[in-house]
């Protein structure tokens, strides 16, 4: 059984689970693009920082981290 969290992207309610990111599926499509576009930035950049990752990307800090957390990225 999932428990019931709130969207990190667009603030609804949704049920997480293991398979959930932290965000909900109706963000889930957007955000897997955009992680894809930060993760090949990130190949090209290696030494990009989170802020210049936000600015290039246009997306909060919160939201770079996000995916961070997730062990999707790493950032030195
Ligand atoms: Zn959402």
């Amino acid at each position: 059984m999932g428990k019931l969290t709130n969207c990190s992207k667009c603030g609804s309610v949704y049920v997480y689970d293991t398979h959930s990111y932290n965000v909900c599926p109706r963000c889930k499509s957007g955000y897997d693009v955009t992680y894809n576009l930060i993760r090949d930035y990130l190949m090209n950049h290696p030494n990009c920082s989170l802020m210049e990752l936000a600015t290039k990307f246009k997306l909060p800090v919160r939201t770079i981290k996000s995916y961070i957390e997730d062990d999707r990225l790493s950032i030195r």
